[in-house]
């Protein structure tokens, strides 16, 4: 599977502390994810990470891309609530964009608990059916 991992600043410490605990599930997939978050993910868990631009120079867009074109199977994106963005247009698209595809998305920690024990289930290999489904 093909999945994405972004972070804001302020819980870029959550996705550490969670693809920390995950290592063991997330090294079996594809992984992708914003220029920062992406190399804190690298230097603190040791995973092999397709590093896109940060998200505020255009990652989300990119990683939208994929979604739009099929090619991402689950997303976690640990948003701030809290703070603004300057790339919120880019926030609002990504997820919307997950409705359109209907790909699994977890904006927060709790709900990637779930998703990645999914993930680790294999709940989402019907993902494998659509992304065939696209390439024919
Ligand atoms: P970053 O981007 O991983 O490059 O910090 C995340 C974001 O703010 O969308």
């Amino acid at each position: 599977m093909n999945i994405a991992l972004i972070a804001h600043d302020k819980k870029k410490d959550d996705m550490i502390r969670f693809t920390t605990a995950y290592t063991h599930i997330f090294k079996e997939h594809s992984l992708f994810a914003t220029g920062t978050t992406g190399l804190r993910i690298m230097e603190a868990t040791g995973l092999e990470v397709h590093r896109f631009q940060s998200g505020p120079l255009g990652g989300d867009q990119e990683i939208g891309a994929f979604i739009a074109n099929n090619k991402m199977d689950m997303v976690f994106f640990f948003r701030d609530p809290l703070t603004a963005q300057p790339h919120e247009p880019d926030v609002t698209a990504l997820i919307r964009l997950c409705d359109v595809y209907e790909v699994p998305l977890a904006t927060n920690m709790g709900t990637g608990e779930v998703l990645v024990r999914g993930l680790e289930r294999g709940d989402v290999s019907w993902r494998n059916i659509v992304r065939g489904i696209t390439e024919n």
